[in-house]
């Protein structure tokens, strides 16, 4: 098979979408590679088209996530001034932050919590370690409640960050398609 743009070049590599025959140089000038492979122009040009909305879809994940947080944050601000700073509206501030962190979590690929590894049950041995353990648990469970309402404003920043850096990949992929253009 010869190379689909230079007739008369042999080819050494085939489109790794398409299979058509790339030559040499082909092979070199590819803009975008599949699993290290080349493509041809016309590949090339719809991939980078994919690649976009990929990125344009991770964007708008993390604006959802900075939406949601934002939101949840001020409610419980607003909830701690009306009950003029006291335990109660520190403690509803706190759900709201930690609610807004959790319902943010769905839209949120950058934080994955994997920890299903301990499935031991804790109601196994004598009565005061099944006590102990309980309290044990309830105590990580308020702490991880806790930990997860600080991490509210965290989220918000590091996603805005994570988001500044798409939006620059996007614009980055714009100029390359434009480019490659068909
Ligand atoms: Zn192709
Ligand atoms: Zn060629």
């Amino acid at each position: 098979m010869n190379c689909y743009k230079h007739e008369d070049c042999h080819d050494i590599a085939v489109c790794a979408i398409c299979g058509t025959g790339l030559c040499k140089v082909c092979e070199n000038e590819t803009t975008y590679r599949k699993n290290k492979r080349a493509l041809c122009k016309k590949c090339n040009y719809n991939y980078g088209v994919e690649i976009e909305e990929n990125y344009k879809l991770q964007s708008g994940k993390k604006t959802a996530v900075i939406i949601i947080n934002a939101v949840f944050i001020i409610i419980g601000l607003v909830i701690f001034i009306i009950n003029k700073f006291d335990l109660t509206g520190a403690i509803i501030m706190l759900a709201c932050w930690c609610f807004g962190s959790y319902i943010s979590s769905f839209f949120d690929n950058t934080v994955t919590t994997k920890n299903n590894k301990n499935s031991e049950s804790i109601f196994s041995g004598p009565i005061q370690i099944i006590i102990a353990k309980v309290i044990g648990s309830l105590l990580g469970l308020i702490l991880k409640l806790i930990i997860r309402a600080i991490f509210a404003p965290v989220l918000i920043i590091a996603n805005f960050l994570g988001k500044i850096k798409i939006d620059r990949l996007i614009a980055d992929n714009k100029i390359i398609l434009e480019k490659i253009k068909v």
